[in-house]
């Protein structure tokens, strides 16, 4: 169930994802959370309290009297215990992209593309997902349409086109280039600093670009008030990430242990987005790719924990992002919940890359990551505590309820 911009939705003794042990009266107003209070009592046997005391206590840490008057047939009787979280925020998405293959999405026509654009945003807000920083192919005009057309609230954060190896042509090209996307209304510039599964894994480190021409766009986009993200595997790119300041490093499977301290000390984030690459080297699983590429997933695949590992380790900021692009991924985000785990995060920490961290990575903490009064409610209610799942799967079945906040538009 998605529930859009509440004007008024209460939580009797709900439990926050992450606070062990207590329980909590959240009051949700025209989108926010007004209140967030802790329940003074838990269950009346447990504190050996006269039954039917329980309600008393909620009244008590609840909203006000004559507020429960007016808001009391809305109160919903709690059946069974919930866990709330902050929404969840996948960094690395492409939500215009209806195949692996570009060429394959020139084949279809316009309708049809858009009607399964729509149903990517609405599998990917079912997941739990209520900002989504799509990492290139996306308009905002595109999004900001769906959005209105389709009445989905999902927040979209935008890059647009991506700066790849065609781009290399000269500080005066890129120019350009980078004033069409401002105007489209993006507020990221996506660069593709090295090549992807479409090069071969002794050409994928080199950089798409000249140094000065990396540079120029970072230093053009920030004096535009634009963000980056750079899309590397790893190499000299990730040194000049780190030297220009970028925002965020995508994927980095062959980052080093003095590339993570340095990212760590710059302040410069990780987005790994690891499973995409296990799913793209499965040749029979759901993208079914030629063999010579599911391959080369194969190797990134292989090194992907260890750059975790080190990003750990060093401190870096680490992001959450599926990278996810076809149907048949949309609405499986939370299987990255379970790589990072598998890679050595807990699950606290994976959870952290999508809330908390994801909205640094935005600078959107004042806004967006904590169930905190004041900030927008944009939020997932489980069934179970995620922290105790077993897996990534039992995570996404036991989402109950996810709420959006009404404002769209601002980031
Ligand atoms: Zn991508």
């Amino acid at each position: 169930m998605i529930l859009q911009a509440p004007e008024k939705k209460d939580f009797q003794g709900i439990h926050i994802v992450g606070i062990p042990d207590k329980r909590f009266v959240i009051s949700i107003r025209h989108g926010k959370f007004q209140s967030v209070k802790e329940s003074g009592e838990r269950d009346g046997a447990v504190n050996g309290n006269k039954a039917g005391q329980r309600n008393e206590a909620v009244n008590r840490n609840g909203a006000s009297e004559a507020d429960e008057a007016e808001t009391g047939e809305e109160r919903e009787e709690q059946d069974g215990e919930l866990w709330i979280s902050p929404g969840l925020i996948d960094l690395h998405t492409h939500l215009a992209w209806t195949d692996f293959d570009h060429a394959d999405q020139l084949k279809r026509d316009p309708q049809e593309i858009e009607a399964m654009q729509a149903k990517a945003f609405e599998a990917t807000l079912r997941a739990g997902i209520t900002t989504a920083r799509d990492a290139g192919g996306l308009a905002q005009p595109t999004a900001d349409y769906i959005l209105r057309h389709y009445g989905l609230p999902l927040r979209v954060i935008t890059s647009n086109g991506m700066f790849g190896a065609a781009d290399a042509r000269g500080i005066e090209h890129l120019q350009v280039r980078m004033n069409e996307v401002f105007a489209s209304g993006a507020d990221w510039i996506k660069i593709m600093a090295t090549g992807g599964l479409g090069a071969p894994t002794e050409k994928v480190l080199e950089p798409n670009f000249s140094e000065q021409e990396f540079a120029f766009i970072v230093k053009y986009a920030h004096d535009h008030g634009k963000k980056v993200l750079v899309h590397s595997w790893g190499g000299v790119t990730i040194d000049w990430s780190i030297q220009a300041g970028v925002a965020s490093v995508e994927h980095g499977m062959f980052l080093t242990a003095d590339q993570a301290g340095r990212m760590a000390a710059a302040g410069v984030a990780y987005v790994p987005t690891a499973s995409i690459y296990r799913i793209a080297a499965d040749p029979k699983g759901v993208l079914a790719l030629p063999p010579l590429i599911s391959d080369r997933a194969a190797r990134a695949a292989e090194a992907h924990p260890r750059a975790v590992e080190y990003a750990k380790r060093e401190g870096v900021l680490i992001g959450f992002g599926t990278d996810y692009a076809t149907p048949a991924l949309h609405g499986s985000n939370l299987m990255e919940l379970g790589t990072l785990r598998e890679y050595g995060l807990s699950w606290e920490e994976a959870l952290q890359s999508a809330t908390s961290n994801a909205a640094r990575i935005l600078d959107a903490e004042q806004q967006l990551g904590a169930v905190a009064e004041g900030l927008l409610a944009d939020a997932v209610v489980f069934r179970q505590d995620p922290f105790q799942a077993e897996s990534s799967r039992q995570i996404l079945d036991s989402i109950a309820m996810v709420l959006t906040a009404r404002e769209g538009s601002l980031l």
